[in-house]
């Protein structure tokens, strides 16, 4: 898709999320925080929810996990205005717990439109919750995480969740080795 058409139909997308009240996430919140990033990123980073500062500004991960998540990008040179970032679902819930499942199925059909218009080639999921969603089954993140798996033919890499990291800082040597394998095969792909 040429990039002003896919940058009008990213665009459109967002104004329907935007007054989206297909669940009662929207009755907490204070934004919805659609994606952002480059539209035509080879990598695509897929989180859970919006906490307490992305609900505020409309922007994801820009609160504690968003800056763990900028420092892991900068250890391996991957630059954020790079990549693109969204969340599985687009509203926060209260007290940051995870969305419910009929939260997170009302919300997939803005995460599939995204990800048929950006079309990236590799998504990082971080955390079980993005995992889980994606592949349709419940994933043990510890189990799971540090290896590639395909969504269709999209390569898809699971790593933890900054969140759990900041909580388990024994986890951050495990998540920038992750990193680094990510950051291999993204420099291995072609424009
Ligand atoms: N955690 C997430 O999963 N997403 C955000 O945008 C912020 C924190």
């Amino acid at each position: 898709m040429k990039n002003k058409n896919k940058l009008k139909c990213i665009n459109e997308l967002k104004s329907i999320a935007k007054s989206c009240k297909n669940c009662d996430l929207h009755r907490n919140r204070t934004n919805v925080v659609f994606g952002e990033g480059n539209i035509d990123s080879k990598i695509l980073f897929l989180g859970e929810a919006p906490g307490y500062l992305e609900d505020k500004t409309g922007k994801p991960f820009v609160g504690a996990s968003g800056k763990l998540l900028d420092e892991m990008l900068k250890e391996v040179n991957i630059l954020r205005k790079d990549i693109y970032i969204c969340n599985i679902v687009m509203c926060r819930p209260k007290n940051n717990r995870r969305p419910f499942f009929n939260e997170l199925q009302k919300c997939q059909k803005y995460l599939l439109t995204t990800l048929l218009l950006i079309k990236p080639k590799i998504i990082v999921t971080l955390g079980k919750t993005a995992i889980s969603v994606l592949l349709k089954r419940n994933i043990y993140i510890n189990q799971y995480r540090g290896n590639w798996k395909t969504y269709f033919d999209t390569l898809v890499f699971p790593t933890f969740h900054p969140a759990y990291a900041l909580r388990h800082t024994d986890k951050r040597c495990i998540m920038l080795d992750d990193f680094k394998k990510i950051k291999e095969v993204y420099d291995t792909l072609l424009d």
